[in-house]
């Protein structure tokens, strides 16, 4: 009967990389549970995951895709940070609102950054349970939030002067320089969640139970994560989010010929660039450790790279001592290979809980946004990972300049993957916690039973409202 019938569930991702990933997954999750779930895009961004959709579809699972046309909406263009850090979706306010209309789903869990979404779906008085996604952790939110009620811009005298942030179960010192220099970013978030159903989050309770216990203090939320554990075959490990610059089977091999935890991932997420003075000083580093190291770089530096860096990508290649892939990663495909032993990673959430789910530890390299509060999680708090040293956003976009040396470089590569006890340590933390991660979504385990509380919470609402 309808009381019965399968709960159905929107996801409406925000556009591109960082965002989008997860919220497919967390679609994907849900539709293993039972849910039939919709994954509301565009005509542009549909392609990416279209083909993962697909092969769920293949293996008996309810989910579809639902392309929102505007006018514009096909020209929605990837989230730039130098122009603006989020990107306006709000033509697609009218497609939305009529899709609800018609389909009254049991609930929509649509990203924190489509904040005028909160408005246009509370005003159409559907009774359709708003659900916000949290693109970050506890641990990040906490101090967000923490961060923002103690206003270091006002008690703080210098920029790089530590202050300890108030409120949190472990001592983390912060610089106001390390602090999200877009405020209305913070607003934008703030507005998504005014009158939210809830809040859902890709993490695990067991990673950071203190922070998920201070975040459920002032938010109704479900901890479901790691989500990417959802991505099961090789291929959607290859082409999560995008077709990777290299075919699996050559990373692979590539991976093979190298002893187990030798191998260092590099990678600065889907956003971020580096100068090509900063590129340069990795280079010189990573060839001082003699590790061996994978290194993704967007093809955005390829215009801009120097004879030092096209000598050293050749002697890179000869020696077999690194493998550079300029474009897109499959980065799961990687993290996950027994070979690799460390991730140098700009910290952004995705890609710490990847490190953390694959049982990798970590050298961390915040950028922007909440990066800087991902890496204290890593370092102060997991202790699974050491810093290279920046200080500061790094205004890739504008200044071309290196913030970390070489050297740094080379002494935070040595410290993880050189052999020492400290490497060791943090390599058997890191694979402790990955073990957690997998439990977690297995049958019984904390982000499963989280994600069964949300679909009888939205079954309970059904019945009492006689809907369907
Ligand atoms: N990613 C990938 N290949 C790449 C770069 C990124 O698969 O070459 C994925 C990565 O696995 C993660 C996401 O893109 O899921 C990046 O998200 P994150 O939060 O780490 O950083 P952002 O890109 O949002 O700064």
């Amino acid at each position: 009967d309808s009381v019965s019938s399968p709960i159905e569930m929107f996801f409406f991702p925000f556009v591109g990389g960082g965002h989008q990933i997860p919220m497919i997954d967390m679609a994907r999750m849900f539709a293993s549970h039972g849910v039939i779930s919709t994954v509301i895009s565009t005509p542009k961004y549909a392609p990416s995951f279209r083909e993962s959709i697909v092969r769920d579809q293949r293996s008996g699972h309810s989910i579809s895709i639902e392309i929102l046309c505007s006018t514009d909406a096909a020209d929605i263009s990837d989230a730039n940070m130098s122009a603006t850090p989020v990107t306006d979706t709000s033509m697609l306010e009218v497609p939305l609102k009529k899709l609800l209309l018609q389909r009254r789903p049991d609930c929509i869990v649509h990203d924190m950054f489509h904040h005028w979404a909160a408005d246009a779906i509370d005003n159409l008085e559907l009774d359709v349970p708003r659900i916000v996604f949290n693109g970050n952790g506890c641990f990040a939110s906490c101090v967000r939030e923490n961060v923002s009620s103690f206003k270091p811009h006002e008690t703080v005298n210098s920029k790089y002067e530590p202050f300890v942030v108030p409120g949190l179960v472990d001592r983390i010192e912060l610089t106001r320089s390390q602090l999200p220099a877009f405020p209305f970013v913070a607003d934008i978030m703030q507005k998504s969640k005014e009158n939210c159903y809830g809040v859902v989050v890709n993490s695990f309770y067991e990673l950071e139970p203190a922070y998920v216990e201070q975040f459920k203090e002032h938010n109704k939320a479900w901890i479901v994560g790691p989500v990417s554990l959802y991505n099961q075959n090789i291929a959607d490990k290859a082409d999560r989010g995008k077709k990777a610059a290299i075919d699996e089977q050559s990373i692979l091999n590539w991976l093979n010929s190298k002893p187990s935890n030798s191998v260092l991932f590099i990678s600065f997420g889907s956003v971020s660039r580096l100068a090509q003075e900063q590129i340069n000083e990795i280079a010189h580093g990573l060839q001082a450790s003699n590790q061996p190291f994978i290194w993704v770089i967007r093809d955005v530096f390829r215009g801009e790279r120097t004879e030092f860096f096209s000598g050293f990508e050749e002697k890179m290649k000869e020696s077999k001592q690194g493998l550079i892939i300029n474009g897109w990663a499959p980065q799961l495909l990687i993290l996950e290979h027994g070979s690799v032993g460390g991730f140098m990673t700009h910290c952004g959430w995705n890609s710490t809980l990847e490190g953390v789910t694959c049982g990798v530890p970590m050298i961390t390299w915040p950028i922007s946004a909440e990066q800087f509060y991902n890496e204290k999680l890593v370092t102060d708090v997991l202790k699974i990972g050491v810093r290279v040293g920046s200080l500061d956003w790094l205004s890739w976009n504008v200044e071309p300049r290196a913030s970390v040396g070489r050297d740094a470089v080379e002494a935070a590569v040595k410290r993880l993957m050189g052999g020492g006890r400290e490497g060791a340590e943090m390599r058997n933390k890191a694979r402790v916690i990955g073990e957690m991660a997998k439990k977690a979504v297995e049958g019984g385990g904390s982000s499963y039973e989280n994600a069964v509380a949300l679909i009888n919470e939205l079954k309970d609402r059904r019945r009492m409202n006689g809907r369907h």
